[in-house]
């Protein structure tokens, strides 16, 4: 299970937002079976971090489940694996979701001719919205220029190229 590379983990861990999820992980792919009890105490990860974590891996399948009753305290025992086999996959549609947005943002940006007020903060306005506007930005107040966007569209397009090939397209 060590093929796992650290690119891997942090992937799945930004993919869910958790930043602790590659210790977590990277506990799991070392031990065929741990709870969550060992977890916390091998990473230093708050417990209930640990299993706020661990159902989000568990809801996108990269781990098993399995429940035992603790003969003592009558209590459960939540037992997990990793199911190392199942990240690629989750990875692959992680990029195909980004690589959607990406597209579509492109598009916008490609279809769209924008204004700016050039102030730190305020957004880019597209032309439809502009002329509404009476071209004066609606936060700062300040007039309305023509923005060129071939810098956002040279970056836009690096990305979805990047990610194209990664996907293998
Ligand atoms: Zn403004």
């Amino acid at each position: 299970m060590s093929n796992i590379d650290d690119a891997t983990l942090t992937r799945v861990a930004q993919a869910l937002g958790e930043e602790d999820a590659i210790r977590l992980i990277d506990v799991l792919k070392n031990a065929e079976e741990t709870t969550d009890d060992e977890i916390a105490t091998k990473t230093g990860i708050r417990l209930n971090s640990v299993r706020k974590i661990l159902y989000k891996l568990y809801d996108h399948s990269l781990v098993s489940l399995r429940r035992t009753r603790d003969p003592k305290t009558g209590w459960f025992i939540f037992h997990w694996r990793l199911q190392s086999d199942q990240l690629e996959g989750f990875i692959q549609s992680q990029k195909r979701r980004v690589l959607d947005k990406l597209n579509i943002r492109l598009e916008f940006e490609k279809n769209h001719d924008f204004y700016f007020c050039y102030t730190p903060g305020c957004k880019r306005i597209p032309f439809e919205d502009a002329v509404e506007l009476v071209f004066k930005c609606g936060t700062c107040g300040k007039p309305l220029m023509h923005y060129d966007n071939d810098k956002v569209l040279e970056a836009l397009g690096k990305r979805v190229e990047t990610l194209r090939k990664e996907l293998g397209e």
